[in-house]
């Protein structure tokens, strides 16, 4: 047998030109799915030609780096036709990685049919020398390079196809597969060769004379890089004209006016909804200084101001905290809102503006402002009103009251039984109109106070409210008990009043069929404390758990329960003039409790 021998330096550049092959063979891949289907087929043909004379060139250089010793040569046809087999198979193999999925049967399938492509193109390379007698195969390393040809095509199709797309980096894993595949190729090629057997005496029938194999390899070395590098080349270019595309489709389609501009401050795109915002056609605005759209007031400043930007382009908003205008063709301004962003290009940094019309905004704003502020003023008009009406009305009332006391006092049962009857109505509508009055004075008053925030120890202001409940208290034989109720600063007398009002209905609301039940209590929180009185009276249905904080709102006739229906009005009152707020839990029929809370840090509502 001759012994051949290789040339190392250009079998490194067969590895290099496999790896070179096979880094183009995944772009590819990854240009085909991304592509939409005319131009994926034109992407599917471009690749599979740059793949397909890769390989093809890996394996001719391979032979170029093999030597015998007598003079070599290769069938060119035969050879043209291995370079069709590489092709093919490449086409077969990129259109597999593209298609939606890739199940495992597919994959062997796929694997198999490229392998044996891929053995098919080295076998008939290796016919191309028509050596006479044959070349004869070692079965076994025969064997084992198919096995290693349908192996690295499984390998490559798999890899291909999971970085087709949606991989966070793919260049430097695409660049780590590519030396993976580029491996493969060439372990199948050398462990063919190594399969290759020349029985002593061969002649090479392709023998050309004097063509320097060195040469050679040099040409088709050259020749692959380029076709590769075009493709390649291609394949950047048209991902960034897609990129483009993109972007200028994004912008195009933004709800809001948009404008972008280079370091000079020319305008460089708009979209259709600048067009109609400030009246202007695009080609009006395209290339002109972006001072156009600005009242002349303005503009003077505005260069400085953008150059400031381009020196540290981060993403803001423009003009924070005053008013900004643009201005229409036709003269008018508007209020605007403008958000600037920075976008990098390989042509240098440029501002995109987006671009708001806030007049209506601004005029709602308005609005809005002045109805809160008329509502404050006839809140406060009314406030004024109940307080001087009830106040006022307390003197003619009294005036009313007590004389009528007196007179029911005095000739009680010295009048027919009827007389009697409609005092004692007269009696009892002045009483309630006197509770009506103080509670609705009592309510006026709490945003009236002046009193100063003092150290309440709470515990003391609930004692004074059951003073003034004692009569209720000891009349029901409610059970009292209170527990842990803090000092806080406030209106000591609101919170007397506050729990004078919830023991008070716990009193009035107990149930008639268990003895009363009444705990106190307060618990701290981050932000201050959260108080509860709770009883085993009749409770409240849900529905009305908000309701019954509205004043003038009763769940109950007079006759069941007397009241005002002010007391938990009051109470929220009380307890939002402290920053704090007021709420219900109940189950109706097994009790209610009432939370309140004060903030640790209480801020008084302004009078
Ligand atoms: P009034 O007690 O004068 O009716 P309030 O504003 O104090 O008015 O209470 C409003 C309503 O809330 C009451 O009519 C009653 O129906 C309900 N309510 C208040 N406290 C309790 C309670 N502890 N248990 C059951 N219902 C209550």
């Amino acid at each position: 047998m001759y012994v051949g021998t290789y040339n190392p330096l250009i079998v490194l550049v067969s590895f290099l030109v496999a790896i070179l092959a096979s880094y183009t063979a995944l772009d590819m891949a990854g240009r085909i799915t991304l592509a939409r289907e005319h131009a994926a087929r034109r992407w599917l043909a471009v690749g599979a030609f740059a793949m397909g004379t890769g390989i093809w060139s890996m394996h001719f250089i391979g032979m170029l780096a093999f030597s015998l010793p007598i003079a070599l040569g290769y069938d060119p046809t035969i050879t043209f036709l291995s370079l069709l087999i590489a092709i093919a198979s490449s086409a077969f193999a990129l259109w597999l990685v593209s298609q939606p999925v890739l199940p495992g049967m597919r994959l062997a399938l796929g694997a198999s049919l490229m392998g044996a492509g891929i053995a098919g193109m080295h076998y008939t390379g290796m016919a191309a020398m028509r050596m006479v007698p044959a070349i004869q195969y070692i079965p076994a390393l025969f064997l084992l390079s198919i096995v290693i040809a349908m192996l690295a095509s499984g390998a490559a199709l798999w890899i291909a196809f999971r970085l087709r797309r949606h991989s966070p980096r793919p260049g430097p894993l695409r660049s780590g597969a590519a030396v993976v595949m580029g491996l493969a190729i060439v372990g199948m090629h050398y462990t063919a060769m190594a399969a290759a057997q020349f029985p002593l005496g061969s002649i090479c029938g392709a023998a050309r004379n004097g063509m320097n194999t060195g040469w050679l390899a040099f040409l088709v070395t050259i020749g692959t890089v380029t076709i590769m590098a075009i493709a390649l080349t291609f394949s950047v270019l048209d991902r960034r004209l897609h990129a483009e595309e993109r972007f200028r489709a994004a912008v195009e389609s933004a709800p809001i006016a948009m404008v972008m501009i280079e370091r000079t401050g020319s305008i460089t795109l708009v979209n259709a909804l600048t067009e109609t915002l400030f009246g202007y056609q695009r080609d009006e605005l395209l290339g002109r200084p972006v001072e156009i759209l600005l009242p002349k007031r303005y503009r003077a400043a505005h260069p400085q101001l953008r150059g400031g930007f381009f020196q540290a382009p981060v993403a803001r908003r423009m003009g924070v905290g005053r008013d900004l205008f643009g201005l229409r063709k036709d003269g008018s301004e508007f209020l605007v809102e403008i958000g600037l962003n920075p976008v990098e290009t390989s042509d240098g940094v440029f501002v995109l503006a987006a671009i708001a019309d806030i007049t209506e905004r601004k005029r709602a704003e308005e609005a809005l402002r002045q109805r809160t502020e008329e509502l404050d003023r006839s809140n406060r008009e009314l406030e004024q009103f109940a307080y001087v009406a009830s106040h006022d009305l307390q003197e003619p009332l009294r005036a009313i009251a007590g004389p009528l006391t007196l007179l029911q006092r005095r000739y009680h049962g010295q009048l027919d039984a009827r007389a009697d009857e409609f005092i004692e109505h007269a009696v009892d509508g002045a009483s309630r109109m006197q509770a009506l009055i103080d509670d609705l004075l009592a309510f006026s008053r709490v945003g009236r106070s002046t009193e100063p925030l003092q150290q309440t120890d709470c515990t003391q202001a609930l004692d004074n409210a059951l003073k003034n409940l004692k009569a209720a208290v000891d009349e029901s034989g409610a059970q009292i008990s209170c527990e842990g109720l803090p000092t806080v600063r406030a209106l000591s007398g609101q919170i007397s009043v506050l729990f004078q009002n919830l023991v008070g209905n716990a009193i009035k609301f107990r149930h008639k069929d268990r003895p009363l039940q009444i705990d106190v209590g307060a618990d701290a929180r981050d932000d201050g404390w959260v108080f509860h009185v709770r009883d085993n009276g009749i409770g409240i249905e849900p529905a009305y758990f908000e309701r019954i904080f509205l004043i003038f709102q009763r769940l109950h006739t007079h006759r069941d329960y007397p009241g005002t229906g002010i007391g938990l009005a009051l109470c929220k009152r009380i307890a939002e003039h402290h920053g704090g707020g007021i709420w219900v839990e109940s189950e109706p029929g097994n009790g209610s409790t009432f939370f309140f809370s004060l903030p640790r840090q209480v801020s008084r509502e302004e009078p």
